[in-house]
């Protein structure tokens, strides 16, 4: 059996563990990095990147059929337009394979070892991979477990024939006629989305009696209008039972209690993810767990010395670049440097249609945290550019602390507010206040200056509205 020592091991090359090693190469350190299947994780060969890059392809196609069916305000027409939707995938793939490479180079560039294959824990130092020319043992001062999350599966509807995880939808090569979505959740309703305005017949059934459950009325209220307007049917307060016997559509339970059958070429399923740490040979370790994802304290610190988790296995927010900020700061507290996890915020985005961006507290949040409260919300009605976009539908919202105007949060919806993603991050973590932000020259005409009239809005003297 090959031997390797390295002084820092990670486990799982996805956004927290490559990025964890290649800032520990950066500083010099003797890095090994496992990965089991493709470099980038889910993140970019299954999720956010394959995701972006088929939401585009249907916002590209929605608006080629909204210009044929001459629906658009300012007279644009062309023809009815066709969409190879293999080509479509075959670009997609194209991007991964890109970021694949990429991934490789910069690892590369950072002197990190790669060794392909899966890990499993002999002890608190030691990991066996099981490669392609058979098992190696890895020696490592510290290890970092970034290992990820998978899409969970139901036992009355397990993955397979016409029933998808995100993976599988994300590699399908036509359209289904029919497609409905088990669960409301961002994932879910991104997919959905893009597979409406590709001309599916969608059906949302969620359990709960809203979607986006983690998001306020008043920001999923664009969403829903949108999704009606798509022709989405959303079942609120229903349960999905199981397949119809003849495996072509979904029983489900409505919210009055009734049994309905849902006709669907596919059932795409997203209702969770969980922790991937099977095979991990975490029974060989004493770790502290949070259910079943791993638990971590301000260092990303496990309960045994000498042992990180990073990202989703160490469950929500499981966003990439939350396991990307973690990473970065676990090779810099194994280089020696001082270090903890002392953000204020992380920026949560769904994209649907509209965009949700949301940063630190929400109002009830702020609310509930006993704060006095200042919230200020300017409508993109009144912003010029969201007007020449025909996109004026949705706001921007800005909560502050009564008295010392602390800005403790951020919210916007709307088209295209992924990138103020960017804003609403720094002025939280620069403790920005109201003043700060109304006072910040922001470029016209843009998406952004709904960002100061909103804080304006709050101080009492908005200039828009
Ligand atoms: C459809 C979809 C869309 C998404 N969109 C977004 C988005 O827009 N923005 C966002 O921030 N997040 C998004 N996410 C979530 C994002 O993908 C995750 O938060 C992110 O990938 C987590 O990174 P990670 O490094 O913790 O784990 P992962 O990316 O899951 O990577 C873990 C890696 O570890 C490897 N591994 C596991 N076990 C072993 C083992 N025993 N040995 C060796 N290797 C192992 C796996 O093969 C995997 O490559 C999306 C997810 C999905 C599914």
């Amino acid at each position: 059996m090959t031997e390797i020592t390295c002084k820092l091991l990670v486990i799982g090359a996805g956004p927290g563990g490559y990025v964890c090693a290649i800032r520990a190469g950066q500083l010099g350190i003797d890095t090994v990095i496992v990965e089991s299947t493709k470099l980038g994780g889910s993140c970019l060969n299954v999720g956010c990147i394959p995701s972006k890059a088929m939401i585009h392809v249907a916002e590209e196609f929605e608006k080629a059929a909204e210009a044929a069916a001459g629906k658009t305000p300012f007279g644009l027409t062309a023809a009815e337009p066709k969409l190879d939707l293999k080509q479509a995938v075959a670009w997609k793939d194209g991007i991964v394979q890109r970021l694949n490479n990429g991934v490789a180079g910069l690892l590369r560039k950072a002197k990190v070892k790669i060794v392909h294959g899966k890990a499993r824990f002999r002890d608190g130092k030691t990991v066996v991979v099981e490669t392609e020319t058979g098992p190696k043992t890895i020696q490592a001062e510290a290890i970092v477990i970034a290992t990820g999350s998978a899409p969970v599966e139901l036992s009355f509807l397990p993955f397979g024939g016409n029933v998808i995880s995100s993976t599988g939808a994300l590699a399908l090569t036509e359209v289904p006629k029919r497609l409905v979505v088990v669960g409301g959740g961002y994932i879910g309703l991104e997919l959905g989305t893009a597979f409406a305005k590709l001309g599916a017949k969608v059906t949302v059934v969620e359990a709960q009696d809203k979607i986006l459950p983690l998001y306020d009325a008043e920001l999923t209220g664009p969403i829903s209008k949108r999704l009606t307007a798509l022709g989405v049917e959303v079942l609120l307060g229903a349960k999905a039972l199981g397949p119809t016997p003849k495996g072509d559509g979904l029983r489900i339970e409505t919210a009055d209690g009734k049994e309905r059958s849902l006709p669907a070429d596919k059932i795409l399923v997203t209702v969770g993810r969980k922790p991937v740490t099977d095979g991990l040979g975490l029974e060989n370790l004493v770790l502290d767990m949070d259910g079943r994802f791993i638990r971590i304290g301000e260092r990303c610190e496990t309960a045994m010395r000498g042992i990180y988790a990073i990202g989703d296995v160490t469950g929500e927010p499981m966003l990439a670049h939350r396991a990307m900020a973690q990473g970065e700061m676990v090779a810099e507290i194994v280089a020696g440097l001082p270090r903890a996890w002392d953000k204020r915020g992380i920026a949560a985005i769904c994209f649907t249609d509209p965009e949700i961006v949301s940063v630190g507290l929400s109002p009830d949040e702020a609310k509930r945290a006993d704060h006095e409260l200042k919230i200020g919300q300017f409508p993109f009605a009144a912003n010029g550019r969201a007007m020449t976009r025909h996109g004026e539908a949705g706001f921007v919202r800005v909560v502050a602390q009564a008295g010392s105007e602390l800005v403790l949060g951020i919210q916007a919806v709307g088209q295209g507010v992924s990138e103020l993603s960017a804003a609403f991050g720094l002025a939280i973590e620069m403790g920005a206040t109201l003043q700060d932000i109304a006072g910040t020259i922001h470029a016209h005409p843009t998406l952004g200056e709904a960002f100061p009239e909103a804080a304006m809005k709050a101080l009492g003297h908005a200039l828009h509205i």
